[in-house]
């Protein structure tokens, strides 16, 4: 997409840090770097989103993500790595291009953090099972 500041990076036409590249996608470190070596992937078909993604597109996407975490983890010797994926403003979407951060961690205080409620107390087995109702009549 040509206003696409992603697809931009792939045909190599905006400067990027890039890590590794094949036919179907293209790693590169985000300018941020919320942690060191905190890198994005993304396909080079352009896709919006989670949402409006070809289930081969995200299949090629994420079978990468296990040898490019690896790296990531072992260069810096990092403690741990999260995967993350944003979907929407709502959710801290900015780039709308599909995008996977791996994130690697170095223990607290190292720039990235996430709240994370454990509900689980408050929560019964009806309740569950109602809401994955609700789930499972949206999955075609
Ligand atoms: P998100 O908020 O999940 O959409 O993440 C978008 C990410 O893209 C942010 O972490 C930005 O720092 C990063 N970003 C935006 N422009 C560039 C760029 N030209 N090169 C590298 N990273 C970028």
């Amino acid at each position: 997409m040509s206003d696409c500041i992603f697809c931009k990076i792939v045909n190599g036409d905006i400067p990027s840090a890039k890590v590794y590249e094949d036919e179907e996608v293209y790693a590169f470190l985000d300018l941020s770097q919320v942690t060191k070596g905190h890198t994005l992937v993304v396909p080079k078909q352009h896709t919006k989103n989670i949402y409006e993604t070809h289930p081969q597109v995200a299949s090629n996407l994420f079978a990468r993500i296990p040898k490019i975490a690896t790296a990531v983890k072992e260069a810096f010797g990092a403690d741990g790595v999260n995967i993350v994926n944003n979907n929407d403003e709502a959710a801290h979407q900015s780039v709308f291009h599909l995008h996977i951060h791996v994130l690697p961690r170095y223990g607290q205080g190292d720039g990235f953090g996430l709240k994370w409620e454990d509900n689980s107390e408050s929560t019964t087995q009806e309740q569950l099972q109602e809401t994955a109702e609700k789930i499972k009549e949206k999955i075609s």
